[in-house]
């Protein structure tokens, strides 16, 4: 037998220009902030990154001031085609400086550098580019002759996408000309300031792009300041409720992305490896920190037995642990606290009596890690089937009628995602039509393109972000 082991192929962290200090972006300056400064850490090995000044209450009010003199003055009267200029340059800078935001999203984040480098940064350059396209065309894009802006956007957004989701806000809401004050998570607030120097660099007016690191605390001062016109939130279906309690009645408008709990089903005729391959993408990429995450695998019963093997083979072959090796397949879970959530659920997937697979991967001491892990003999009424998880943890569900399976995908609060794999066209057609998902995937799961509106049903949210119909959550339509 041939060895097969791979020699550590790190990147170099020095690429990430870390400085020991980062301040919040107003107004075109990074200035301190008032709040109580917070340390980042690396997810991998725990130790501190940088410390990172916060937000008081008056730097929320300051902030969206200079967001709103900026859209006043200055965006919401400039031509559509100079303000695409702007995005037009802030998408060539990520990719310029590509290499830097990957290995600092990886050091904060702890995911692996080849998901940071071949989808994250690539990904926020792409919704750069796309909305550049439509700031000078938001005349044809269905929303009337001169659809108008709203104002000043408050966003935020969670700890799993830090770069990304900066790059789906902040894109659409420049396009349409509106200015933006934007909160990144707590834990992973270091691309998200790069970003603010990349549109430096890019000569943005100051004052149309505002970050503020802190805590929740800050989020909630900005969702509720009333000079905010529209709140875009990213995050827990717990929070996105609480935001959307106190801003009734506000007038604001809102568009909210929450969790998820997607069925990703496999029909007996469809091509097992390629399906294989989807269900690991579906699961263990970002070490299952993904909103739209395939959590729930519904495999037809005359085929789940051959599936189930050969997936726990090809588990079995993940690499977990640096995250900036270039092998590594699942990094780091971004915190203690979502580590310690992760190992609530799966020890109740034990207690109430599914069978769990863990993966034998080695896992380092130091660091939050959690082996990739498939429990199978799951039923619906189970935490493990109903509760998002957040984490590298698969639960194996069986149906035996494509209407079984239907209902079975159905069944859950949510409704961001789902897949269905399968050889014939016409039953993706079929299923996707039942689907009460806000994004289907046939034949392959976690695409994400900017031309293509995401979003959620029921608990998963309202409003979309990306394409045509990403565009009318920043128009006033
Ligand atoms: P979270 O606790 O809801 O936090 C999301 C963001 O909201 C963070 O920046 C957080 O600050 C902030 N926040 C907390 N309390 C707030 C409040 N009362 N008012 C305003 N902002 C507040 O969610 P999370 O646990 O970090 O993220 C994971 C969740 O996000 C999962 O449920 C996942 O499904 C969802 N998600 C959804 C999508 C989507 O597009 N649908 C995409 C990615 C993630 P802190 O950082 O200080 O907590
Ligand atoms: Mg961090």
């Amino acid at each position: 037998m041939s060895n097969w082991e791979y020699a550590p192929a790190p990147e170099s962290r020095d690429i990430a220009n870390l400085k020991p200090a980062y301040r919040m972006f107003v107004d075109g300056k990074f200035v301190e902030g008032s709040g109580d400064p917070l340390k980042t850490v690396n997810p991998a090995t725990e130790e501190v990154l940088a410390e990172v000044s916060t937000a008081s209450p008056s730097d929320v009010d300051t902030a969206v001031k200079a967001a709103r003199r900026a859209y006043d003055r200055v965006w919401s009267k400039m031509p559509g085609a100079e303000r695409a200029k702007y995005i037009f340059r802030i998408a060539r800078l990520i990719q310029e400086r590509s290499r830097e935001l990957a290995v600092l999203e990886s050091l904060d984040n702890g995911k692996p550098i080849k998901e940071s480098r071949d989808v994250d940064v690539p990904t926020a350059a792409a919704h750069f580019f796309y909305h550049a396209g439509w700031a000078d065309k938001l005349g044809y894009a269905g929303y009337g002759p001169d659809p108008r802006p709203l104002g000043v956007a408050g966003q935020v957004i969670p700890w799993n996408f830090p770069l990304m989701m900066a790059a789906w806000k902040i894109a659409p809401a420049l396009a349409c000309g509106n200015t933006v004050v934007l909160k990144p998570a707590e834990t992973t607030p270091l691309t998200a300031l790069v970003l603010a120097e990349i549109c430096q660099q890019a000569e943005l007016p100051p004052g149309v792009v505002n970050i503020l690191p802190g805590a929740g605390d800050v989020g909630s001062e900005l969702v509720n300041h009333a000079g905010v016109d529209k709140v875009a939130f990213t995050g827990s279906t717990e929070v996105g409720k609480l935001i959307q309690r106190a801003l009734a009645g506000s007038g604001k408008k809102m568009t909210m992305e929450l969790g998820g709990k997607a069925a990703n089903i496999v029909f007996d005729d469809a091509p097992l490896d390629q399906a294989v391959e989807g269900i690991v993408n579906g699961i263990f990429f970002n070490q299952g920190h993904v909103c739209c995450a395939g959590s729930r695998l519904l495999v037809q019963e005359s085929i789940a037995d051959e599936l189930l093997d050969k997936l726990r083979h090809r588990v079995s072959t993940l690499r977990v642990g640096d995250s900036l090796d270039k092998n590594t397949d699942v990094g780091a879970i971004n915190s203690r606290a979502q580590l310690e959530k992760i190992q609530e659920l799966v020890a109740a997937g034990d207690a109430e009596g599914a069978q769990r697979w863990t993966s034998p991967v080695p896992v380092p001491d130091k660091g939050f890690f959690f082996a990739p892990t498939v429990f199978s003999d799951v039923q619906q009424s189970m935490r493990i089937a109903r509760e998002e998880i957040f984490g590298p943890v698969l639960s194996v569900l069986t149906f035996r009628t494509p209407d079984e399976a239907v209902a079975k995908a159905n069944n859950t609060p949510y409704g961001l995602s789902a897949g269905i794999w399968t050889e014939k066209g016409s039953r993706i057609l079929w299923a996707a039509q039942r689907m009460r998902a806000g994004v289907v995937w046939a034949n392959t799961f976690n695409r994400f393109d900017p031309t293509a509106p995401f979003g959620g049903y029921q608990e998963s949210g309202f409003g979309r972000e990306g394409g045509r119909a990403g565009l009318e959550a920043y128009l006033d339509v």
